[in-house]
């Protein structure tokens, strides 16, 4: 039998049989993997805690027949603003859902790792509107992946963005105004890839993409420090940061989904309205 302990992110949690909770964590050295959590029901509020999704711990496991075992679990981080607000939850779950797609068994928690504490940090505890800490944590996400576009200059001139722009969110660039209009010096963007693929062009602002080429260029721990003021950027830049991720892991996730949902009026709210009436007539 093998004893190791390490700090580790709970990215996931669900119950296997009446007692027990398989847990996908990620660590450091380690990287993603499973672990079983025996009689989660007879387990003390703390050590509950301890082994909730989105809380870092300190945890001691056992291996026995290649299957791994938590021994012990203390919490070191557990994130309480996510824990008040259903909104930011949803968030953490997506958040953990793209740090679970990005790591694996082989690697060792590498930048995705600190890159979602540092996330689940600020959806916790910082006053920035959570688009933008979503939008930061997607493109930041995307280059961690190997999915770098360059966007400090047009692809097709070597010019400035300038004020209109777009990502051609294919192609992991970005192309100026005008030389999306100007189709005579240069060949079109074609509307079909050779993969059969239709082009994605999310329009930008030039401050959308000075605060792309930030998110990819900044140090790990400074990427949310900076400030896209205006309204309009802000919105392009989390349409377009969404869109290019969700785009090159070739995948949608539920996750998100329940977030958007949350995010619209509830439609049967509206339903139980329409209800009242006709039993009214
Ligand atoms: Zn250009």
């Amino acid at each position: 039998m093998q004893h190791f302990s390490t700090d580790a992110l709970i990215l996931r949690a669900t119950p296997r049989g009446d007692h027990d909770k398989l847990l996908m964590v990620l660590a450091p050295k380690f990287g993603r993997f499973y672990a079983i959590l025996k009689g989660a029901g007879s387990m003390r509020h703390r050590e509950v805690a301890a082994t909730e999704p989105y809380t870092l711990s300190n945890m001691e496991f056992y291996e026995k027949n290649g299957v791994k075992w938590v021994k012990n679990a203390t919490a070191v981080e557990t994130f309480p603003g996510l824990r008040t607000d259903m909104d930011k939850l949803f968030l953490a779950a997506y958040v953990a859902e793209v740090a679970a797609e990005l790591s694996d068994e082989r690697e060792d928690g590498g930048e995705i790792l600190p890159l979602t504490l540092n996330t689940l940090h600020m959806l916790s505890s910082s006053k920035e509107e959570r688009q933008h800490i979503k939008a930061v944590f997607e493109w930041r996400a995307a280059a961690v992946a190997g999915f770098m576009p360059e966007v400090d200059h047009c692809q097709r001139c070597g010019g400035a963005v300038g004020e209109q722009c777009y990502l051609d969110v294919m192609g992991g660039a970005v192309i100026c105004g005008a030389c999306l209009q100007t189709a005579s010096a240069m060949r079109p963007i074609p509307e079909v890839s050779e993969m059969g693929e239709r082009s994605i062009l999310c329009p930008l602002t030039a401050s959308a993409a000075a605060a792309m080429d930030y998110v990819i260029k900044a140090d790990q721990k400074r990427i949310f420090a900076f400030q896209l003021k205006d309204e309009l950027s802000r919105n392009l830049f989390a349409r377009a940061t969404e869109a290019y991720l969700l785009h090159h892991l070739e995948r949608g996730f539920p996750t998100l989904e329940s977030y958007k949902r949350m995010q619209a009026p509830h439609p049967h709210l509206f339903q139980n309205s329409i209800l009242t009436r006709t039993e009214d007539i």
